[in-house]
């Protein structure tokens, strides 16, 4: 055919959307749905949710589009585990959340991973599938362990037990040897654990039913998919070491794009791989949430009007929500620093968002320093990306080009993996080009 699309999908933490793309990155159609509620007696059925929203999403694509859909790829909220029967993917108990803690585990995890690796939190994968091992259940020989992007794609390729060794991290995946390693490989849970391909790696064909019932080519391929903010990582296409994407959310989180991958429990930073790079990440407390503590969005907005960017602020301070910081400070006892208060609240403002550029210069040194790539371009994502007078101020204390992200959407990043899966699928697929 003349025309190729390619469609990504984000289940995030709010609602799920969809983007569809061409070769070229230009989107052709998008949309948002909510998580439809689905009660099971008291609790929330999140598996009949997602799965729901799932087949909103295909029906919300415009049916002139849906034949010329090549490729599919998704991602989830990170650790959002699902444990499901080996053999007809059913859910063999509710699913754990992403945020969800099970401290019962952590000795058992404690025990075979290495001190302060990323399973060794409440609420990672492995600390799930452990605590699940623990309890009293009779499916174990039948079990298998999925992440919310794997369940997912499984409805529509149907080939149960496949993940991406971005998911796979908290479960203890090590993608440097690419494999499990072997302290996990010989606990007796280690069969219910899924085999793991690179992100945006083909799996196989669109399932029949799903074909016909949407209207999807014959050939159209399921591609492996990522997590929620690796996704929103991949839109902004900051492809090169060196590059990297800041986020101006509630909080400040910086991703660098690295040809080395570093690792450091005391700041909670560590590494994803992407291929041949690796993407390093941290997030600070600081960020838009003390913004609004102090003022509105309007009143933001007002105000930087009227800030000169190209003049320094003399006022110093460590904007934080509340007491403790992990990066790029380690100190769980820090306090917020907020004062002197000047009259002007130009001023004020001026020095909140300098000081908080300050800690981002600080954040990307400190990655450097622990031996990650150099970085020389920063996109921008999150609320605080369309504030130009901030841009320029970040550009002056960074000393590096920094600009907003022209695509930030977890669902377009998940799009951009479905293209990379169709371009690197497997030569006996059938192609149509
Ligand atoms: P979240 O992390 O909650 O998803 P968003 O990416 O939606 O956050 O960004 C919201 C944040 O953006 C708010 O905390 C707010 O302080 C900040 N924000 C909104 N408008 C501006 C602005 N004009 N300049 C700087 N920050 C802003």
């Amino acid at each position: 055919s003349s025309q190729q699309l390619y469609l990504g999908m984000d289940f995030g933490t709010s609602g799920a959307r969809y983007v569809l793309i061409d070769k070229q990155g230009m989107t052709y159609a998008e949309g948002k749905r909510e998580y439809p509620p689905c009660m099971s007696g008291n609790t929330v059925d999140w598996t009949s949710s997602w799965k729901m929203a799932l087949f909103l999403l295909l029906e919300d694509i415009p049916v002139s589009l849906r034949p010329f859909i090549a490729s599919i790829s998704i991602d989830g909220t990170s650790a959002t585990t699902i444990i499901v029967d080996s053999n007809t993917g059913e859910p063999l108990c509710r699913p754990f959340l992403y945020n969800e803690s099970c401290p019962d585990a952590l000795p058992m995890v404690k025990s075979i991973a290495p001190e302060n690796h990323t399973v060794c939190s409440g609420s990672s994968t492995l600390c799930k599938l452990v605590s699940w091992w623990n309890s009293d259940n009779s499916n174990k020989n039948s079990a298998i362990l999925l992440h919310q992007a794997d369940w997912l794609l499984w409805l529509l390729h149907g080939r149960l037990g496949v993940s991406d060794y971005n998911n796979a991290l908290k479960v203890g995946y090590d993608p440097e040897i690419d494999s499990y390693p072997r302290s996990l490989l010989s606990q007796p849970y280690s069969q219910m654990l899924p085999s793991v391909k690179a992100p945006g790696t083909s799996i196989g064909s669109i399932t029949e039913d799903i074909r016909k019932q949407f209207g999807f080519p014959k050939d159209c391929v399921v591609c492996t998919g990522t997590t929620d903010s690796i996704a929103a990582f991949l839109a902004a296409r900051a492809t090169e070491p060196g590059k990297a994407v800041t986020s101006l959310g509630s909080t400040l989180a910086v991703k660098l794009l690295s040809t080395s991958r570093i690792e450091d429990a005391r700041y909670g930073v560590y590494s994803h791989r992407l291929d041949d790079k690796w993407l390093v990440g941290g997030a600070s407390n600081t960020g838009g949430a003390v913004l609004r503590q102090i003022f509105s969005d309007t009143q933001l907005e007002e105000l930087s009007e009227q800030i000169n960017p190209m003049e320094s602020s003399p006022l110093d301070y460590y904007p934080l929500p509340a007491v403790g910081e992990r990066f790029p400070v380690a100190d769980p006892k820090m306090e917020p620093r907020l004062h002197p208060r000047p009259q002007s609240d130009v001023e004020y403002l001026h020095g909140i968002l300098e000081s908080i550029a300050r800690i981002e210069a600080k954040a990307y040194g400190l990655l450097e320093e622990l031996g990650a790539s150099k970085v020389e371009e920063v996109f921008t994502a999150g609320g605080g990306a369309k504030n130009e007078k901030w841009r320029k101020i970040r550009e002056r204390v960074l000393g590096l080009p920094v600009s907003r992200a022209i695509q930030t959407e977890a669902a377009y990043g998940a799009a951009l993996l479905a293209l990379k899966g169709f371009q690197g699928r497997s030569p006996t697929t059938p192609r149509t080009e």
